[in-house]
């Protein structure tokens, strides 16, 4: 164990090598303090719907601004990146009418059990070398902390136009978290940005969700759709999902600086069995004891088996397979509304008119208010 060291200089040094020692990939030291710029730029971005239904942005605003709010005294902050990309293909090179995709990080186990007991360490680790009565909390993710400007700041990366930290070594498949310190540290220099002229990512997103460079409408990207929204797809965007059952990753899978990415390490990010382009049809078929089962410690889990499902029939529906119609018919029965409505409409893609006749029986039974409207939206003429 080391005693307390001297300097903000030497803490730093001792605090950035023992995040090393713990697996992390990156480390950079900033202040603490609120941001000018960026924080007036995320409550314009919030003012603007682009935060959809995720209220708790908003509530955590106060805390984003003022880091105080979350420690009294905070000087500093540390930003710990893991990566956990492994050697497996890309979204964008994995094709065929029967797969699906499920984004890189949600492979293995759940980042946040991962690196909150590393940060955890680490928290414990300043508050050791540090003078007296040092006080340290930790977030991964779930707190009102703007991580990826915090990481910007102390040299992690820059804030690509895709809206993700990317680190010019590393890419971009990091997951971040933070030690905040009453303790003064030294400082790492920004990150300077290097998209350039580049655009791909923009080019690339299938819903058009990149709507200027560094502005994200979470309301269309296929990520908040799959994973934050908890009612039905909005039907005009399910087409522009494609195959994506959980997350998405083109922006990231076309951006340069993840062309050369490291890999992980870490067995824990390691892909579980099935779960690299998963076959559609074992997906649709998960019961909530499967679901529970196939994704226990998993990101996935944040979905619910309902919305699992729900979204591997908009996947289902984009793939025209037709080996899939039996499946999504026995899915118009499923006890949950909200894949009810999706087969709705995953049948009425695949079948086409075909199903009209059992649609209609089907209004003549259906009781919940949204698939009944699906049911008549399909009636309508949605898939023609
Ligand atoms: Fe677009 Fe997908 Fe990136 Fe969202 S995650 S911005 S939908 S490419
Ligand atoms: Fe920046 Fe290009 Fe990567 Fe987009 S694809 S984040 S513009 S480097």
């Amino acid at each position: 164990m080391s005693g307390p060291a001297n300097t903000p200089a030497e803490l730093s040094a001792l605090v950035r090598d023992y995040a090393l020692e713990l697996g992390f990939d990156l480390v950079g030291i900033g202040p603490a303090a609120g941001f000018g710029e960026e924080n007036e730029l995320f409550g314009k971005w919030i003012d603007r719907g682009y935060a959809g239904e995720m209220k708790y942005l908003e509530r955590g605003l106060p805390s984003r601004k003022e880091t105080g709010r979350i420690l009294e005294g905070a000087r500093s902050i540390v930003s710990c990146a893991l990566n956990y990309n492994t050697e497996n293909p890309r979204s964008t090179e994995v094709g065929g009418d029967d797969r699906g995709w499920i984004s890189r990080y949600a492979w293995g186990d759940d980042y946040h059990d991962v690196m909150g007991a590393m940060l955890d360490e680490l928290a414990r680790y300043v508050k050791d070398v540090s003078p007296k009565d040092a006080a340290a909390r930790t977030y991964v993710d779930t707190g009102p902390v703007l991580e990826k400007a915090h990481a910007g700041r102390s040299g992690v990366g820059w804030l690509g136009k895709n809206t993700c930290l990317i680190n010019q070594r590393a890419g971009s498949w990091l997951f971040l978290g933070e030690v905040i310190t009453d303790v003064e540290l030294e400082f790492d220099a920004p990150a300077a940005d290097r998209c350039g002229t580049c655009t791909r990512c923009i080019d690339a997103c299938p819903t058009g969700a990149i709507v200027e460079p560094y502005v994200l409408d979470a309301r269309k990207c296929v990520s908040y759709l799959t994973i934050e929204l908890k009612g039905n797809i909005p039907p005009e965007l399910r087409e522009g999902m494609e195959n994506n059952v959980f997350g998405c990753d083109v922006c990231q899978d076309v951006c340069p600086w993840n062309r050369d990415a490291l890999f992980t390490p870490k067995e824990s990010f390691l892909p579980r069995r099935g779960l690299v382009a998963p076959e559609l049809g074992s997906l649709m078929e998960l019961s909530p004891e499967d679901f529970s089962e196939v994704f226990r410690k998993s990101p996935v889990k944040r979905a619910k088996r309902g919305g699992f499902v729900r979204n591997v029939l908009v996947a289902v529906g984009n793939s025209g397979n037709k080996k899939y119609i039996e499946c999504v018919r026995a899915l118009l029965e499923d006890e949950e509304p909200l894949v009810r409505a999706h087969a709705v409409w995953a049948l009425r893609k695949l079948e086409g008119r075909e199903c009209l006749c059992e649609l209609s029986r089907l209004l003549e039974t259906e009781t919940d208010s949204g698939v009944v409207e699906e049911i008549r939206f399909a009636m309508d003429g949605a898939g023609d």
